[in-house]
């Protein structure tokens, strides 16, 4: 842990605290890692001369101190570091902690360096007690409020620091009980229609709940319970919520959360006083619009909290005109300052406007791309910072088909959620259930919508999987193969959906704790952006930019996002580094790679060539046969298939070059399983069922991953690859002769060591060397192979001297590399999550210190030999946003994804290039 970022030594010992203050703070925004988030911009905003309650934060180095010994704190910290600091507090406003006649009242805060809203815990109002609460009611002269107030405190304090919220939802909380039995009591609906003697007489029953529940009475000493609600606030970076939300967002757990205590201001003493949270624009469309909410005579998160409705900032306007100007004048400035769309926390105190929190705005990723390029308009960024702004994940906002929001909305009222799985294809997808892929494609075919169920899906469903518009699963993770493919195909799909039970016999689909029976042909509806299945129709729509890049159904000027995206791309185009390919099979896929801005194919696999119609046969006839010349003959039948294959991908890319991978899975995948179809295949190749049976049973492996596959099939069966590489370079010639030079880059998958490539390379060459006699057109090739097993990442050096290029074959290399089944891996990876072994899913993000590792190691050993090697990546990998980031610091040409990812990863690429 890079310790020094977030140390900071005064005088020899280490300073703990820092205060902030109008103009005078000890902290800036600079400090986050320190401070937190909260505690940086408050210390900031003070720093610019916003009008910010005064207070100190308490930093997440204690949090860390905290943690690592036994929940005790740095010496002197209560005794002398938080004296000192309230001293000062107390000092700029004239008041005391704990003074029974002018009260000094503090919130202590939570705050991370990344915000996570609303995920740990807070405490208004400390320091009231029963004489404290008097006090307050004398000096502000309203002694409603002050009791509100002492009302609010306890139950906050009741809940946070001794722990009686239950974590359950469906409990309800002891004083939301004790709060909603006064209210029935006295007929009224609304907190703010009791009155003093109503408020006591909660407080009074709040504290015998605590006393009952506890067995402890409540702290009346304002020190004792400001050492409470630190602890709570220290304790609540790991409640369950908080971990949670750190998973789900890469947060590590050594971070700590900061503790801010800060001078209350009442947004709660009347109707000059309010609360609020705004966003500086737009958050959901970026549109450059004040967006907020607020309510008059009310305090914290009453806004959020959704006991009273909220109004639109703009009747802030109507009511308080003055206020409203100020905050719009807050609102320029924080964005000239931050030059960004920040979202912000305020409370009105008799017609004072006091500021609570800043930090930049979350947004859509329709919003993120707007704003940055609105921004730069308006020339607050220049275009370097504006492709920083972006998270590349963010711009499959723009790229996916949407679901109708309102129709969705009324789906999910009408009880018809049934279930939520794994968002692992992003997009919106309707259409009617088919249980498996020859009845997905017929019903394509005939143009219904499809929705593919499955338990899981397998390589032979691939054209079931083609036919319709989304795919959804029971069983297995984000890269399934379901997901992998529906991403590569740009399909929605919702994969490892638990919940589900499916049965093919019966044609029908059941979910968990649901009456709810679903059939085949009836409509299921999945967003593969959340993860959820809704039965029944819901309305999708494409994205305006597929409209324009795909579909051509809309012009480029009559969509409005499209100049912001196009925008983007050039940005992107001018700084990357790294070339952008994308792992493709077929035309038309190639076709949409392109217009998404694919510079080539880093990946094509010659097996999804073999499945459907007659080419599966004549491939099983080729795996069942006795000899070289039974096998001869059937890849005679494949040879024409392959040739217009590669003829129709090298020419749907033009120019650009093309990567192909000669054939690589274990040749099961091939083969019929059922005794049905077994049956048929007989029929249709002339050889007996038992034979054939037997003949299945021979080449049954153990463990096919590691078995008869990759190069080994050509080493085993030189005619395979000599059939592939005709077809490749027939095309070649053919297409030259009508005027398009290709380059085919011929790729040998599993290489791991340099005599397995030298001997596949021989059979490569002859054959080439002797079609290009035949066909008398000379065309250019280059050989190169797949490092996908440690021992060829580590012999690079030897490698490299066979090939003229290298393509990293990351999901193999991580599976091989780490000794883990990917496919296997569902089973523990979760709770290898939960025990950050992995700071991130080994197969969606490269493993940097392992498998990163063996990749520079490779790189640079093979450039040491060759200078001019080629050096990319096709796994899966290749889309994910900090793996570009770290091909481009290897110094790799170019990253190779699936074809609706190209736009994210040239965005990736281009902030990998300016972050370096
Ligand atoms: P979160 O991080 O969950 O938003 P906060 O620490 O921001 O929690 O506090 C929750 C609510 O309490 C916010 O609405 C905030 O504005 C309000 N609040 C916090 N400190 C004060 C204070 N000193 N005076 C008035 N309101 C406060
Ligand atoms: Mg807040
Ligand atoms: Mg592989």
């Amino acid at each position: 842990m890079p310790q020094s970022e977030i140390t900071n030594e005064k005088a020899g010992s280490k300073q703990y605290i820092y205060s902030f203050s109008g103009g005078s703070s000890e902290g800036d925004a600079s400090m986050k890692n320190l401070l937190g988030g909260k505690g940086a911009n408050l210390a900031e905003m003070a720093n610019i001369g916003l009008p910010v309650p005064p207070g100190f934060t308490i930093s997440t180095e204690v949090c860390t101190y905290y943690y690592e010994n036994q929940k005790n704190y740095p010496k002197n910290l209560f005794e002398q570091g938080i004296p000192d600091a309230l001293r000062k507090i107390e000092e700029t406003l004239g008041k005391k902690f704990g003074d029974p006649e002018n009260p000094l009242l503090v919130s202590v805060r939570s705050g991370a360096r990344a915000s996570m809203p609303g995920m740990m815990d807070t405490i208004l109002n400390l320091g009231l007690n029963a004489q404290t609460v008097d006090g307050l009611a004398k000096k502000s002269g309203n002694p409603r409020f002050a009791w509100d107030c002492y009302r609010r405190f306890v139950q906050m304090y009741g809940d946070v620091v001794l722990d009686l919220k239950p974590t359950d939802k469906k409990q309800i909380d002891p004083f939301e009980k004790i709060l909603e039995a006064k209210k029935h009591e006295l007929g009224i609906e609304l907190d703010t229609e009791f009155t003093v003697e109503d408020l006591q007489s909660i407080v009074a029953d709040y504290k015998t709940a605590i006393l009952e529940k506890t067995g402890k009475t409540f702290p009346e000493d304002p020190h004792e319970q400001l050492i409470g609600a630190i602890g709570a606030v220290f304790n609540s970076w790991n409640n369950e919520r908080a971990i949670v939300y750190r998973k789900l967002n890469h947060i590590p757990g050594y971070w700590g959360t900061a503790c801010n205590v800060q001078a209350m201001v009442f947004g709660n003493m009347g109707l000059d006083c309010g609360t609020g949270v705004a966003f500086t624009r737009d958050a959901a469309t970026g549109d450059n619009i004040f967006y907020g909410e607020f309510l008059m005579n009310a305090q914290g998160e009453d806004v959020v909290a959704g006991t009273r409705t909220p109004l639109k900032i703009e009747q802030l306007k109507a009511e308080n005109p003055g206020i409203y100007d100020q905050l719009e004048e807050i609102r320029s400035i924080l964005e000239h300052h931050y030059h960004d769309m920040m979202d912000i926390e305020f409370t009105i105190e008799n017609n004072i406007l006091f500021m609570l929190q800043c930090r930049v705005g979350k947004r859509t990723g329709m919003a993120a791309v707007k704003i940055a390029v609105d921004m730069f308009n308006e020339k607050l960024i220049d275009e370097k910072e504006a492709l920083l702004r972006i998270e590349p994940e963010q711009l499959n906002q723009l790229l996916r088909p949407v679901f109708d929001m309102k129709e969705k909305q009324a789906a999910i009222q009408e009880g018809r959620l049934l279930a939520t799985g794994l968002n692992a294809g992003p997009g919106a997808a309707t259409g009617k259930i088919y249980f498996n892929a020859v009845d997905a494609y017929e019903a394509g075919k005939r143009g219904e919508a499809v929705i593919l169920v499955r338990i899981e899906t397998s390589p032979e469903d691939i054209k079931g999987m083609d036919a319709s518009e989304g795919i959804l699963t029971e069983r297995g993770g984000m890269t399934s193969h379901a997901a992998l493919v529906a991403r590569q195909m740009g399909k929605v799909c919702v994969a490892g959906c638990g919940a589900l039970s499916i049965d093919y016999q019966r044609g029908e689909l059941r979910v968990q704790g649901n009456d709810i029976v679903l059939h085949e042909g009836d409509y299921i509806s999945i967003d593969g952006s959340t993860g959820e299945v809704i039965a029944g129709k819901v309305a999708t729509k494409n994205s305006e930019i597929i409209e324009v890049l795909v579909d051509k159904s809309l012009k480029p000027e009559d969509a409005p996002t499209w100049p912001i995206y196009q925008q983007l791309m050039e940005w992107a185009d001018k700084y990357r580094k790294l070339n952008i390919r994308t792992n493709a099979d077929q035309p038309d896929q190639a076709e949409i790679a392109i217009t998404f801005g694919a510079e080539g194919i880093g990946l094509c696999r010659t097996e999804h060539m073999f499945f459907g119609g007659e080419r599966i046969d004549a491939m099983r006839e080729m795996i069942l046969a006795d000899d070289v010349d039974g096998r001869k003959i059937a890849l005679e039948k494949l040879l024409p298939y392959q040739r217009d294959d590669f003829y129709g991908l090298f020419k749907a890319m033009g120019s650009r070059p093309v990567t192909i991978r000669l054939l690589d899975p274990p040749l099961h995948e091939f083969l019929p399983h059922t005794d049905d179809e077994i049956r048929a295949l007989s029929i249709k190749i002339g050889r007996s069922f038992e034979e054939i049976k037997e003949r299945i049973g021979d080449l049954h492996e153990f463990n096919p991953m590691l078995g008869l596959r990759g190069c080994r099939l050509g080493i085993l069966h030189p005619e395979i690859t000599v059939m592939q590489v005709r077809a490749i370079i027939e095309a070649a010639c053919k297409l030259k002769k009508e005027g398009l030079e290709v380059v085919p880059e011929i790729m040998v998958p599993l290489v791991s060591t340099v005599k397995e490539l030298e001997i596949t390379s021989e059979v490569i060459h002859k054959t080439a060397r002797s079609v290009i006699a035949e066909q008398g057109t000379g065309v250019k090739y280059l050989v190169g192979t797949m490092i996908e097993v440690p021992r060829a990442a580590i012999t690079s050096d030897q490698i490299a001297t066979a090939a003229d290029f290298f393509s990293y074959g990351t999901n193999d290399l991580t599976q091989m590399g780490l000794g883990m089944s990917r496919d296997d891996s569902g089973q523990f990876l979760p709770i290898y999550q939960q025990h950050e072994i992995f700071a991130r899913n080994p197969f969606e993000s490269i493993d940097k210190d392992g498998v990163g590792r063996l990749m520079s190691i490779s790189a640079k050993e093979g450039r040491a030999v060759k200078p001019e090697l080629k050096l990319g990546i096709c796994g899966e990998h290749g889309g994910d946003p900090s793996t570009v980031e770290f091909c481009h610091q290897l110094g790799l040409n170019y990253v190779s994804c699936s074809p609706y990812r190209v736009p994210i990863a040239r965005l990736a690429a281009a902030r990998a290039a300016l972050k370096g």
